[in-house]
């Protein structure tokens, strides 16, 4: 997806402040922290949310979730974290590329909306 910015972001023609990669997955910090520590995980296949992943390889869907608690270690959320991801305009989905939030680093609140 030539036009797509996580897509841009995760082949190098836009900076980002990279946290993890591997065959499948790219993650890094998210432009606009909503919390201590706020990394978005991205499989390097384009889907535009997990409304559009029923036909996708099982594998780049697991690499993601299985990414998510090694990044969790590297930035020491040892005592527990979030993870989000929006999907469609009530969610308000912003960029239309699967991704997931790693939130932590302070307590959070018992609402999540
Ligand atoms: P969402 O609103 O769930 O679609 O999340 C999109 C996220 O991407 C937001 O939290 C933005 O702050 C973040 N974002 C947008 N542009 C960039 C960028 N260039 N680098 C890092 N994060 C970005």
């Amino acid at each position: 997806m030539d036009n797509c910015l996580f897509c841009r972001i995760m082949k190098g023609e836009i900076p980002s402040a990279k946290v993890y990669e591997n065959d499948y997955v790219y993650a890094f910090r998210d432009i606009n922290p909503q919390a201590p520590v706020h990394v978005l995980v991205i499989p390097k296949k384009h889907f535009s949310s997990l409304n559009d992943t029923a036909a996708a390889d099982d594998r780049d869907l697991a690499e993601c979730l299985r990414a998510i608690p090694v990044i969790a270690a590297q930035e020491k959320l040892e005592t527990g974290y979030r993870v989000v991801s929006n999907c469609g305009p009530d969610a308000c989905q912003s960029v239309q590329h699967l991704h997931f939030h790693i939130l932590g680093g302070a307590q959070m609140s018992e609402k999540m909306s």
